[in-house]
């Protein structure tokens, strides 16, 4: 038997439908923001994520699906979907359209990590980037909207967390200050910060290893590096959140695994999502286009929320959103059918969810309680010939007979709409 391939999963209904609300909801608040949709291709030329993600980041160093085109090119299935947008920001001069850029997207990426609860190889991200401006408004903006979104799809305890990484005028002293703490602390480190101590000394403080914690509570912060100009933005972006009644915690640890990321950073945890408990992450960018080789600057600052991790912690809470079936049926001959195929035409016009079973009545029943149906409609030849319907509201199991021209009117009115 052939199987989904390792790390990749099917999702089947009924849970796609809290994957459609989420996405539905998240649609209705990007658009409440002014944000447009973005779709850029699954594939990109490998180059594009060693240099817009960072050669030494273990995305790149070790998650990335990359292969050889049949034409010798390297291509790669997108791991993260920033560095895409920004590429075809640049690619279309999108840097020419007045005002803010505002792009969100949907969709998969892949990654080739250990699969575990929460953390897949092909994953789906819903994000939104905010491009051609460097003020702490848009952090800000891009923060509320994102705690929107969260909030709106019943997503409750969660918890923000924001920081300040600098810039590339304060962060190499910063860096190059941790680089000699750890040149005595890393030996007692994990491996991995060993190797971060030399190639990326910032990523020690985004470790999460415990036994690490004690070491890394020693390290110094790099809010107390800042630049001025540094400092005055992260302190405006936390005046906005405040005067818009946001909660967040300032943790001066986070920082971001990837390197273009400068100034904000934030992520929202949720407690029930075990070790995986990172809904969404984001940050500000402002590095990014001139590392992709834009010579026009393209500050930006955008959030990825793993929709994975976000179904599955509203799944248990969320109410059933399912809306109520109804059943429609006929009894014998052309005139019943086509009365049946009517009926049901006119009910779903109106948006009501129809399906339509064909069969003998008992068995038609049986089938509508095991599908949860809430209410039949029966085209017998009686009826037909009476110019009328039968209705058999299935949870009280009552029926009654109308005439056709109230169907809609007596569907609606049992369905409560
Ligand atoms: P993590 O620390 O969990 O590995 P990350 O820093 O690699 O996360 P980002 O690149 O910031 O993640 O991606 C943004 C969000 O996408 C994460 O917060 C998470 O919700 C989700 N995500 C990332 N990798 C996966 C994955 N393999 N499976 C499911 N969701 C993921
Ligand atoms: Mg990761």
């Amino acid at each position: 038997m052939i199987r989904a391939v390792k790390g990749m999963r099917d999702i089947l209904p009924p849970a796609t439908g809290i994957w459609n609300f989420a996405e539905t909801t998240a649609y209705s608040v990007f658009r409440a923001y002014n944000y447009q949709e973005i779709r850029t291709p699954i594939l990109e030329e490998t180059a594009l994520f060693a240099r817009g993600v960072g050669a030494e980041t273990d995305i790149v160093g070790k998650e990335m699906y990359t292969f050889e085109d049949r034409d010798g090119s390297s291509l790669t299935l997108r791991p993260e979907a920033t560095a895409s947008v920004m590429r075809a920001y640049i690619e279309h001069r999108l840097d020419q359209l007045p005002g803010v850029k505002k792009l969100y997207y949907i969709g998969p990426m892949f990654r080739r990590e250990r699969q575990q609860k929460g953390r897949y190889r092909q994953f789906y991200q819903i994000g939104g980037e905010a491009i051609g401006s460097e003020s702490p408004l848009v952090d800000a903006e891009v923060i509320e909207m994102s705690v929107e979104i969260l909030t709106r799809c019943g997503l409750e305890n969660f918890q923000l967390l924001i920081n300040s990484v600098g810039c590339p005028n304060c962060r190499p002293a910063f860096v190059e200050l941790l680089r000699q703490k750890l040149s005595e602390l890393a030996p007692k480190m994990c491996v991995d910060c060993q190797r971060r101590a030399v190639t990326n000394p910032l990523r020690v403080l985004d470790c999460k290893v415990p036994d690490d914690q004690p070491i890394i509570e020693t390290l110094p912060s790099i809010l107390d590096h800042l630049d001025s100009a540094c400092a005055e933005h992260f302190h405006t972006v936390r005046g906005v959140l405040d005067h818009r009644g946001i909660v967040y915690e300032v943790r001066p640890r986070l920082v971001r695994g990837l390197d273009y990321y400068m100034r904000t950073t934030f992520e929202i945890t949720h407690s029930g999502l075990g070790s995986q408990n990172t809904v969404l992450a984001g940050g500000r960018y402002d590095g990014l286009a001139e590392s992709i080789g834009s010579k026009v600057p393209a500050p930006g600052v955008g959030f990825s929320m793993g929709e994975d991790r976000l179904v599955m912690s509203v799944e248990g809470t969320l109410a059933q959103t399912a809306e109520a079936l109804v059943i429609v049926t006929f009894t014998a001959g052309e005139a019943t059918r086509n009365a049946a195929l009517s009926a049901a035409g006119q009910l779903r016009q109106a948006g009501i969810r129809v399906e339509v079973s064909e069969g003998k009545l008992k068995k038609v029943f049986e089938t509508a309680n095991k599908l949860n149906a809430r209410l039949a409609v029966i085209c017998g030849e009686n009826e037909v010939a009476a110019g009328t319907v039968s209705l058999k509201d299935l949870a009280k199991q009552e029926q009654w007979t109308a005439p056709s021209g109230e169907l809609l009117e007596q569907v609606k009115k049992c369905l409560n709409k």
